[in-house]
């Protein structure tokens, strides 16, 4: 691939025998990175989870082998485990090894656990950040993740259901001047809500949860702590959602750009 960057002085080719966990954003193939592009052109094997959209799976290496690492909720194609080690053996195999992951791949990616395994075993790696799933959508669905009238920090937390509940630092989360960006909250969407209302904000305290960010399926649905899981019921909304908790939620009206209707 000719490079885009003829003057800068980049990291080059991928090497044979190398991992690289790349980040592939979003949704939107042209939020990848220059790195990222570089890099899928050039795999000899591709491991890829469901996050991962078509239009950038198009942009992998034609002849790559392709291999599908699950990731769907509760359908964990291929266990944790058995991935960080089946990505030392292709290694080993003295191929370029992608493991491609959607949005960035230290955020909620396991890419820890996977070059954790990497490491012990002398496996060279490398790690390429992509767009996280909160900017994305925090651009596309003009909701500014902090604004200096609103919010002054920023949480990110998992909303994974563990036996029916999450297990979060729910005084800390329940705070004004501040956002909440909840990734794979969608099934526990009224307990997040109650919690965060029986810790103290407001029910009329702006959420919105957002349904495909970047991608032509893009849907936002936004209310308060009170009517949110209602309304995005009824709006049948498709995975991967993003929920966001916080006053930048009102700021939508006026900076949405993307979105159409
Ligand atoms: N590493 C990824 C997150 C993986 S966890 C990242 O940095 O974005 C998977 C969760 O990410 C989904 O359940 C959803 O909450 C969120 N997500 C990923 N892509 C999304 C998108 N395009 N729109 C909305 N949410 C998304």
């Amino acid at each position: 691939m000719t490079t885009l960057l003829p003057d800068f002085p980049t990291r080059g080719s991928a090497v044979p025998g190398t991992v690289y966990l790349v980040g592939a954003g979003p949704g939107d193939p042209e939020l990848l990175t220059l790195r990222a592009l570089r890099i899928i052109a050039e795999a000899d094997v591709l491991v890829y989870d469901n996050l991962v959209s078509q239009p950038i799976l198009d942009q992998v290496n034609p002849h790559a082998e392709r291999l599908y690492a699950g990731k769907e909720r509760g359908n964990h194609a291929v266990p944790q485990d058995d991935l960080n080690l089946l990505l030392v053996k292709l290694a080993r195999q003295n191929k370029r090894v992608v493991r491609l992951k959607g949005g960035d791949p230290y955020t909620f990616g396991r890419g820890g656990e996977e070059v954790e395994t990497l490491k012990e075993n002398g496996i060279p790696f490398e790690v390429v950040p992509g767009i996280t799933a909160a900017a994305g959508v925090a651009a596309f669905a003009g909701i500014p993740l902090t604004h200096r009238n609103y919010a002054q920090a920023c949480v990110f937390v998992t909303g994974h259901l563990k036996d029916g509940s999450m297990n979060l630092d729910w005084p800390g989360l329940a705070r004004r001047r501040q956002t909440v960006i909840i990734y794979m909250g969608l099934h526990g969407l009224s307990h997040l809500c109650a919690q965060l209302v029986a810790h103290g904000l407001p029910p009329d305290w702006p959420a919105a949860i957002v349904q495909q960010g970047t991608t032509p399926e893009q849907r936002t649905v936004t209310g308060t702590l009170a009517t949110l899981p209602a309304l995005a019921e009824a709006a049948q909304l498709k995975a991967p959602t993003l929920i966001i908790v916080g006053e930048v939620v009102r700021l939508k009206d006026r900076l949405a750009w993307f979105e159409k209707g």
